[in-house]
């Protein structure tokens, strides 16, 4: 029975959503992709924890939710996100009224199985209980890999949900949701899901690779990436996984969110600029060397400015970065930094700031107004990652004139293009093998041209003027949520 809906409908599950709870890029995926989608005539909910904290929605719904032994009153908060698109957040304090999301320090919080497999259920249970049910789900990441595997199992007779189709998007091939298998019975799980085909992995269970083997669909965040996590060098062990789902197996770039990120209208800028009045945007640079307690003076603002924002985790280059620890202050540049994560990696951005006073800037911690004032007064944005699924930071900066140096890997290797003579659309710096000397290389290429001023504004104004909205990634998604689906293509829009 195909019933016509006025508006078809998706149930995305997920950890972060900006503007409730983030620590990286899939919230900001999360926060755009439901109002891109409406923009599109579908009606999308978004479910994540109510962490310690979030303080908006309005209650609509308490009941209690089962996973394994545990049941515990969940209570759903609703928070309108656009016209056709809202989050609902899933309050349960034992669960979620903790320091952090995922745990503390370097230290996963012991019960994450639990905390996020309940959540799965919450939203299941969330769905099942309308009149009609979403015409696809859409997991995301590990936390949300459960829910192909419990709409195939607990869900499959029943009356709402039976026979929902899911799509799981994988943001981060790295974190696998990896426990031991004696728990799938508290998870409601049978012993027939530890076979190689669904969720085993190395005997023990990986809610990831439930998420990968369960849904209809598996989406990732870059074409490159798609083909990258097929290989041995990027798959973490999951190269032979994603080979076997290669048919189904598809890359959509993220967009980004162009009106929170928007240089000519950014509440976080003392001012503001565009690719046509780029000037103010020196203004931005004093504000960030200020900030920092850089030197303010003619050459300090002559020379290039490098920013960094970032989580301070291997992924991310930084083992690079020490490897050049004696090289870049000789640079012709300046560097602000601003992140948190690894002690170790935050020590060493420490120990280079207080070495190099007049030269490195870093602020350990996570400071969203920070970020906005770095991408806007910086004049190169450093993003040397070993990988990359997409990265937005480097999208951000673009949009910024604040020119990339990047890895060519993933998301980066797909939208930035590297400073090539001839090459008029170029808009940053990519080196391909990852090692210092290559990073370095592109580094001094970037500072040496930064010195041609109408080369530098023509890699400026080619980053500014492109395209990275969500528009054209929702897109991509409605068609995989129909082909899921099973619903034909309508044909009349490319
Ligand atoms: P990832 O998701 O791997 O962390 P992305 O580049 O895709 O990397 O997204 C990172 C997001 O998190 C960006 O929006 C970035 O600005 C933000 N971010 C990362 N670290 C910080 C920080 N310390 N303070 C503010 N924002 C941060």
């Amino acid at each position: 029975m195909t019933a016509k809906r006025a508006r078809p409908s998706v149930l995305i599950i997920g950890s972060e959503a900006q503007p409730f709870a983030k620590t990286g890029g899939l919230a900001d995926v999360l926060g755009a992709l439901p109002p891109a989608l409406a923009r599109f005539g579908w009606a999308a909910t978004v479910v994540l924890p109510r962490y310690r904290g979030v303080t908006a929605g309005a209650p609509v719904e308490t009941f209690p939710v089962t996973v394994g032994g545990f049941t515990r009153d969940a209570a759903f908060f609703e928070a309108p996100l656009a016209d056709g698109a809202r989050a609902i957040l899933v309050d349960c304090p034992d669960l979620y009224d903790r320091e952090s999301l995922y745990g503390v320090g370097n230290v996963d919080y012991a019960d994450n199985a639990l905390r996020f497999a309940f959540l799965t259920r919450a939203a299941l249970e969330f769905a099942g209980r309308r009149s009609a049910p979403p015409l696809v789900v859409h997991a995301h990441d590990w936390q949300a890999g459960l829910a192909p595997v419990y709409l195939s199992t607990l869900y499959a007779s029943h009356p709402v949900l039976a026979g929902t189709p899911s799509v799981f998007t994988i943001h981060n091939l790295a974190y696998q949701g990896i426990f031991d298998a004696s728990l799938l019975p508290s998870l409601d799980l049978g012993w027939d899901q530890l076979t190689v085909g669904r969720l085993e992995y190395w005997g023990r269970i990986s809610f990831l690779k439930g998420g990968i083997n369960g849904s209809r669909f598996v989406t990732t965040v870059s074409r490159r990436y798609a083909e990258e996590i097929q290989t041995p060098e990027f798959g973490f062990g999951f190269d032979g996984i994603l080979r076997a789902r290669g048919a189904d197996l598809v890359g959509i770039l993220n967009g980004i969110d162009t009106r929170e990120w928007d240089p000519a209208d950014d509440r976080f800028l003392p001012a503001r600029f565009d690719a046509d009045h780029l000037e103010p945007k020196a203004t931005v640079k004093l504000a960030v060397l200020r900030r920092y307690g850089l030197p303010v003076d003619e050459g300090a603002q002559q020379r290039p400015l490098v920013g960094i924002v970032s989580r301070m985790v291997d992924q991310k280059g930084f083992d690079l970065i020490a490897a050049l620890a004696d090289d870049l202050p000789r640079l012709d540049a300046s560097f602000v930094v601003l992140g948190t994560g690894d002690p170790a990696y935050q020590d060493m951005w420490r120990v280079l700031a207080a070495r190099h006073p007049d030269r490195i800037g870093a602020q350990i911690g996570f400071d969203e107004a920070l970020a906005h004032l770095i991408e806007g007064g910086a004049d190169m944005f450093l993003m040397p990652s070993r990988f990359e699924p997409c990265g937005l930071n480097q999208m951000y900066s673009m949009r910024y004139g604040t020119v990339p140096v990047v890895h060519a890997v993933g998301g980066l290797a797909d939208t930035v293009e590297d400073d090539q003579p001839r090459r008029r659309k170029a808009t940053g710096f990519v080196f391909r093998e990852y090692t210092p000397a290559a990073l370095l290389d592109a580094l001094t290429r970037a500072v040496t041209r930064f010195a041609d001023r109408t080369r530098w504004r023509a890699l400026q104004v080619a980053g500014m003027q492109r395209d990275f909205s969500w528009d054209r990634s929702a897109q991509e998604y409605v068609k995989i949520y129909e082909r899921a689906f099973g619903a034909r293509p309508r044909g009349t829009r490319a």
